[in-house]
């Protein structure tokens, strides 16, 4: 008999006032009762449209059933055929527009908590220590991937499975991409991430850091050292700035340097001296998911008050729901329909100012967004000590520049097919690289479809 209780089982969260001070997992996960209470309010439909919402195919209903039965083990073997990284997309999937957007039960009432349940799955396994993982026999073919984010995890991980010899090659001097470096602890804590790599390292997959693809080596050298193809997984970590005046003043951060210095070089913790402002009042410009992640980590490092500048309103904010909520619960400020127009900054070059405008919303754009126009007379001053620009990132030219007969379009993305092949032979691509900015499922996505490509075209060689 079905739950049909119309809301989502409740899960517990730390109190904001506290967590808004410590970088300590917001939420805290299901119980095995709340998993089992939340799977049966899942009516195993026939047509099941959850899977068709999940960019790789997930088999929902089969694994909710098994969650519904206490059959936890099982129901992390079922997700872990489709997805290789579970208790990662649990966290941080936009389920709301994926998965769970498509749910019956969310056409009258709160879709089943598909992402919580598949969170709990993965840590339920985690918990219980690690299975015995066998690589596959050697088939003796090699293949490189360039960058360790999820697109590149997911491709060879794939690929080591079906007996390649996979070896990573990573620019940071530790593996995960956004996953370690962008992400930050509260909502995706690093030894989860961690322990996924660990298991695709178990898997026979080598993962040298501090490899630099277009100098240390090339991606033709690679092709000339015996690696028969190439996944190209780099990521858009190039971040853009507005163009403003002030832009270069001490105190002026992009989100991507921000966070890298929180999370990969822990400027958290007290025992180490990683450089960066503790500044007093910051505000963050832009909506999206990295400006959440940012507002939310300069108010954690203990910033009297923290504030979003975004040009356009609430309803248009790109960031997931949930993390525009958990923001507002922790003391962020959100200054909708306004804009920056100036940094100022003293006689030391240090911010202490944010001129901004405010704006209002006129005809929807070739995006169907509704483009903010500046109020004229509506010039104001903020008082910041810090200015995080997050206002979108784009790939990095480094491959593109340094390897012959790679394409790609006007944004800097690798122009791929559909089988994720670019414009070189054996060289294949996928992830933000390809797409620009995107989300975690959809780079593991693209991974899949090249490692299987990849599979393809070394077999008919
Ligand atoms: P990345 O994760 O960027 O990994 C690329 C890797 O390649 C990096 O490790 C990089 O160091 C390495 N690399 C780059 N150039 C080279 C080179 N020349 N040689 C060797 N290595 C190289 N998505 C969600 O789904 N949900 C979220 O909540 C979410 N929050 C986010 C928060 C932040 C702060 C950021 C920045 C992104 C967020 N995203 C989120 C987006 C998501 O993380 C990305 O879409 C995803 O990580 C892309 O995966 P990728 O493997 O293509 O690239
Ligand atoms: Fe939903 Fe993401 Fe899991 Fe797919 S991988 S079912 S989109 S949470
Ligand atoms: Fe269950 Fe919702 Fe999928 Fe139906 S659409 S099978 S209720 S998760």
């Amino acid at each position: 008999m079905a739950n049909m209780c119309p809301n989502k089982t409740p899960v517990a969260e730390q109190d904001p006032k506290i967590r808004a001070r410590n970088f300590k997992e917001v939420t805290l996960g299901y119980t095995a009762e709340e998993a089992i209470n939340e799977a049966q309010r899942c009516l195993n439909c026939k047509t099941k449209p959850c899977i068709e919402g999940c960019p790789v195919k997930v088999r929902i209903p089969e694994f909710i059933a098994k969650v519904a039965e206490g059959e936890f083990e099982e129901a992390y073997d079922i997700i872990t055929t489709t997805n290789g990284l579970p208790a990662v997309c649990g966290r941080v999937c936009p389920q709301e527009s994926q998965c769970e957007e498509r749910c019956v039960r969310g056409i009258k009432n709160e879709p089943v908590a598909i992402g919580r349940l598949e969170r709990f799955c993965a840590d339920y396994m985690l918990n219980k220590g690690n299975r015995e993982i066998n690589p596959t026999k050697s088939n003796g073919h090699k293949v490189a991937v360039v960058g360790s984010g999820p697109a590149g995890l997911s491709c060879a991980g794939d690929l080591a499975k079906l007996g390649y010899e996979v070896t990573i090659f990573e620019a940071f001097h530790t593996a995960g991409g956004v996953l370690m470096y962008g992400i930050p602890e509260f909502r995706l804590p690093k030894a989860i991430v961690q322990h996924e790599i660990e298991n695709l390292k178990k898997l026979g997959v080598k993962i040298m850091t501090n490899m630099v693809i277009g100098k240390v080596l090339s991606v033709d050298e690679l092709l000339d050292d015996g690696f028969e193809a190439i996944f190209v997984g780099s990521g858009a970590g190039l971040p853009r700035f507005m163009g403003i005046k002030g832009e270069g003043l001490i105190g002026v951060y992009s989100a991507n340097e921000y966070l890298t210095r929180i999370n990969l070089m822990k400027a958290y913790l007290d025992d180490y001296d990683t450089p960066i402002n503790k500044s007093k009042v910051v505000a963050v410009v832009g909506g999206g998911n990295v400006a959440m992640d940012a507002a939310r980590s300069a108010m954690r490092l203990g910033a009297e008050k923290v504030y979003v500048v975004y040009r356009r309103s609430l309803d248009e904010m790109p960031a997931r729901k949930e993390e525009v909520h958990h923001a507002m619960e922790e003391g962020i400020e959100f200054l909708v329909l306004t804009n920056p127009l100036k940094v100022i900054g003293d006689q030391n070059s240090k911010v202490i100012g944010l001129e901004c405008t405010k704006m209002e919303l006129g005809e929807p754009d070739n995006t169907g967004r509704r483009s903010p126009k500046a109020i004229s007379g509506s010039n104001h001053v903020l008082d910041v000590d810090s200015v995080i620009m997050s206002i979108g990132t784009s790939p990095n030219p480094l491959i593109k520049s340094t390897t012959t007969g790679l394409e790609t379009n006007r944004r800097g993305c690798l122009i791929v097919n559909q089988e994720m092949k670019t414009t070189k032979s054996g060289v294949y691509a996928g992830g933000d690289a390809v797409t620009g900015a995107a989300t975690v499922i959809l780079a593991m996505g693209a991974g899949k479809t090249a490692a299987n490509s990849i599979d393809e075209y070394i077999r008919n060689k």
